[in-house]
């Protein structure tokens, strides 16, 4: 099997059945509303952080396959990371959405199938918005912690 078709297939699958899908009423999560107005996508995320590492990812949008599969890839990839490596991961899927090489020790697993997407750039916000909106929240958690 050809890798493109390879990739194709695990982003249609977590399209079709997204991982950590639905919101919880828990004040626990720190929430992130963001949107991609070039292409329609409506994405909410909740995370939960406790002793500096990622317990639990839920998220819950409307948009393109790109985006809501990307969502669900990337609640799988960043729970149980600590905080610091979120943050290395998120840059690391940022650098392969560009079309960089990726260090495969930081990066691996189903994220890399997006590696296509630096071929369209237009399709490239859809892919980075559940990591961006994750990224804001742990900005904007680890700011509070260093203003308490
Ligand atoms: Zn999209």
């Amino acid at each position: 099997m050809r890798i493109e078709n390879l990739y194709r297939q695990v982003i249609m699958d977590h399209y079709k059945y997204p991982r950590n899908q639905g919101l919880v009423p828990d004040a626990d999560y720190f929430v992130v509303h963001l949107n991609n107005p070039s292409c329609g996508d409506e994405l909410t995320i909740q995370v939960k952080v406790t002793n500096h590492q990622i317990k639990d990812i839920k998220h819950q949008g409307s948009g393109c396959s790109i985006c809501c599969s990307s969502a669900s890839v990337m609640s799988e990839t960043l729970i149980g990371q600590s905080v610091d490596q979120a943050f290395k991961i998120i840059n690391e899927f940022y650098e392969l959405i560009k079309g960089y090489p990726v260090n495969p020790e930081i990066l691996k697993g189903d994220a890399l199938a997006y590696q296509g997407v630096s071929q369209f750039p237009a399709r490239i916000k859809c892919a980075t918005l559940g990591w961006k909106a994750v990224e804001q929240g742990l900005l904007k958690l680890k700011e509070e912690q260093n203003n308490g």
